[in-house]
């Protein structure tokens, strides 16, 4: 090789510095492993931002270091960067692991729960004492941020305490050169938790037996309460129409959809298009639910009127055991709990809430100490987006370059989640639900004070939404009360959507923002969800937004999409939206529809929404799609979903001064509907309709600021149609385009988003 020839071959000494996510992965361990096979010497140290390696050898030993070390990095490693110099420091002896003591580090020492691995797998089968063994795990795989208490990352700070290692484990935990060093919750058959399965009068903790039984109960389409990585599941075979409804009746909720786990992609395939990058998200050691284009109708009841499935893939080795003795290619597997609470998490409470309605409970006796729901993610364009950010992403920080120290964002409510700074860190909670829930709330409190503790956080500055009476605005409230040290700011719900897409990208300076939802609290005291804004981390400037329309019964008016409906017949058609022949009028009588336009006209409970979300709400109901949501968003999705792919056409929509009025659009729906068209191709049309004003709001503003950055945030960019096709647009248009995919681009999303923004605040203060 000609390039290294002539180089120095001598022994000396390297810095090698490794950033990127490389701590409480076992990446130590393995640095170690790589650096003693190629006999160097020196050690490695955690740091701050990654690990610190000093190595003694040739400059042709520390290349390879580095190759081996990106090669064959443990899988949830994620390697920013490796960089060497020389250094004049003198090693002896062999290579070490110096043990870490700066506190700082903790942050990073807490990593997500990760898949079982291929290895684990594999001597699940071959390893006399673990075969079979339904909780394998090893440095590389296994529970992590679910089972810690506390503080250092030690089996004694996690739930594996109460379970002693037996001889042959800790010999395992004790050899460097075993996959199993210091993997903290290593244990097997003899010595590690079990699992036990419990059906009416009868119990068992033997695995060929459980799993059997557990074959016969699925395939005869019965229930099951199966104990997860983070909560419970509820569990049916994803082809019983009677399983599916009897989870849908138990859980209290009438359509959202549910997720199913495949036996693997294989078998995925038949019912659902699955790309690379999805293919990639599927089989990572985050396993996250992906949504997936259906290819074929599965089980009705399951995602009914949606274009999209969610898939996950088995990822405890408990998973992997089941579907050995299943004849099915899938389950559902849905958050085991009652409507919006929280997952369920521990046995007792499962049999008291689910007793008397499932066929059986799986249990095991290690506890669950952090609850987290699986999380869910949509591949756009390639990248992925995570949609509800829970196992496998919490608790790993986003690293940006403002110093976050000391800010907490308590988010909004809907879908609850706060996000503190810990120096360059952004740390967000997982996904907690609904906090109008007072289960959900009390879940919230529980893990900020976790937080607090496991990551040594100190509250100087509480950042909430504007609306006074979301409960995590009380919550920012009441520690800003409790402690007059503590600055407490409210930010305008849309702009937080902006700056968390900013936060996302690293973006400094001024952008252009397309902030769409259901709601927010705006500063003129009317709801706001369909926001063109010009903003920094500072403030924003409010260009355009939907024309007000009424909102008849309020927050009621969120949940029936046809009172938004009648509303913007009303608004275009006046009294003579009683002659107009459309399903919406057809399905509801003079009576109902005369009670919700006298709300409007008398202005009682009818507040003013400027709303991307309701606007999707009123066209779903106007064409008949959607009367009643029963689940978040219903009406929004169906309307994505039945999109017919080959139309183009467009509807008028009219820009007067700073608003854009959706009047003409209404009313050619209305025409539309009247000759008959289809709801695809209106579906189609209403997007293009959204795309297309999107791109000439963006040109027009460019043009008199020189804006080029278009920033999407809220919930309606979720849809992926409208997405993909506003990025494409803009792009083509030579804009750069931003869509947060780290932070939910949702509500979620919104703690984050006021955590930058109470960040630059703080430097004006
Ligand atoms: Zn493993
Ligand atoms: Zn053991
Ligand atoms: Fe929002």
């Amino acid at each position: 090789m000609e390039k290294t020839r002539g180089k120095k071959q001598h022994a000396g000494s390297y810095r090698i510095e490794i950033r990127g996510l490389v701590q409480g992965v076992g990446f130590r361990p393995f640095v170690y492993q790589v650096a003693s096979g190629l006999g160097l010497k020196g050690w490695v140290e955690n740091r701050n931002d990654g690990v610190v390696v000093m190595a003694g050898g040739s400059e042709n030993q520390v290349v390879e270091f580095r190759d081996q070390v990106i090669e064959h990095a443990p899988q949830a490693a994620s390697i920013e960067s490796v960089e060497i110099r020389e250094d004049t420091t003198e090693l002896f002896g062999d290579f070490e692991i110096r043990r870490s003591h700066d506190i700082s580090n903790s942050v990073t020492e807490i990593s997500p729960d990760i898949a079982v691995c291929d290895e684990c797998l594999a001597d699940m089968r071959s390893q006399a004492h673990r075969i079979s063994y339904p909780l394998i795990n090893c440095t590389h795989c296994g529970p992590r941020f679910s089972i810690i208490r506390d503080l250092p990352y030690d089996r004694q700070h996690t739930t594996m305490e109460p379970f002693e290692m037996c001889p042959v484990c800790r010999s395992e935990y004790s050899n460097i050169n075993d996959r199993r060093f210091h993997a903290q919750p290593v244990a097997c058959n003899k010595c590690g938790p079990r699992y036990r399965l419990e059906i009416p009068g009868e119990s068992t903790e033997d695995l060929p037996e459980m799993v059997t039984r557990l074959g016969r109960i699925i395939s005869e389409g019965g229930l099951l309460a199966v104990k997860g990585t983070g909560g419970f599941h509820l569990v049916c075979n994803a082809f019983s129409t009677e399983g599916v409804r009897k989870i849908r009746q138990m859980k209290q909720r009438d359509g959202k959809p549910f997720a199913l786990m495949f036996r693997n992609l294989e078998e995925a395939r038949s019912y659902v298009e699955i790309g690379p990058a999805e293919e990639r998200e599927l089989t990572s050691w985050r396993r996250p639910i992906v949504l997936l284009r259906k290819s074929r109708e599965i089980t009705g009841g399951i995602a009914d009127g949606l274009s999209t499935l969610g898939v996950m893939l088995p990822y405890m080795p408990f998973h992997h055991l089941l579907f050995e003795k299943l004849d099915i290619p899938a389950l559902v597997m849905t958050s085991g709990n009652f409507s919006e609470e929280p997952i369920l998490i521990s046995n007792e409470q499962v049999v008291d809430q689910f007793g008397g309605h499932v066929d059986g409970f799986v249990t095991y006796n290690r506890e669950i100490f952090n609850r987290v729901d699986d999380s869910v993610i949509a591949v756009i364009r390639d990248t992925p987006m995570v949609l509800r950010r829970a196992r496998g992403y919490t608790p790993s920080p986003i690293r940006t370059g403002t110093d976050l120290e000391g800010i907490l964002g308590t988010g909004a409510e809907l879908a609850g989640s706060f996000c503190m700074g810990k120096g360059h860190l952004a740390l967000m909670s997982q996904y907690t639900g609904d906090l109008k829930n007072l289960e959900t709330l009390g879940f919230y409190q529980e893990i900020y004070e976790r937080y607090c503790r496991l990551f040594r956080f100190t509250p100087r500055m509480v950042v909430s939404d504007l609306h006074p009476d979301y409960l995590s605005t009380r919550f920012a409230v009441k520690l800003a009360e409790e402690d007059p040290r503590i600055t407490h700011i409210s930010v305008q719900h849309h702009h937080a959507h902006i700056a968390s897409g900013m936060l996302d990208a690293g973006l400094e300076g001024e952008v252009l923002g397309f902030s769409f939802d259901g709601s927010g609290y705006g500063t003129d005291g009317h709801m706001w969800g369909a926001e063109v804004m010009r903003a920094d981390y500072s403030g924003f400037d409010r260009l355009y937004h939907f024309e007000y329309i009424p909102l008849p019964g309020g927050d009621k008016a969120s949940e029936e999409p046809w009172r938004m409906g009648v509303s913007y017949l009303h608004h275009c058609f006046g009294e003579d939206l009683y002659d107009l022949k459309i399903p919406l009028t057809e399905r509801f009588s003079r009576q109902e529809i005369g009670n919700i336009t006298g709300l409007i006209q008398k202005k009682i409970n009818t507040p003013l929404v400027s709303s991307a979300g309701r606007l999707f709400d009123a066209v779903a109901a106007i064409m008949g799609m959607n009367y009643y949501s029963t689940y978040q968003a219903e009406a929004p999705m169906l309307l994505e979903s039945a999109i017919d792919l080959s139309e183009t056409g467009l509807y008028p929509c009219r820009i007067e001064e700073d608003q854009v009025s959706f009047s003409p659009l209404i009313r050619k729906v209305v025409e539309d509907l009247h000759q008959g068209t289809s709801r695809g191709i209106i579906a189609a049309k209403f997007h293009h309709t959204l795309v297309d004003l999107i791109q000439q709001l963006s040109m027009e503003i460019r043009a008199e600021t020189g804006l080029d950055r278009v920033v999407l945030g809220g919930g309606t960019f979720q849809n992926r149609f409208l997405s993909e096709k506003v990025m494409n647009k803009l792009e083509k248009e030579k804009f750069k385009v931003y869509l947060p995919h780290r932070i939910p681009v949702n509500d979620q999303g919104i703690a984050a988003g006021q955590l930058a923004i109470g960040a630059h605040r703080q430097l004006l203060l």
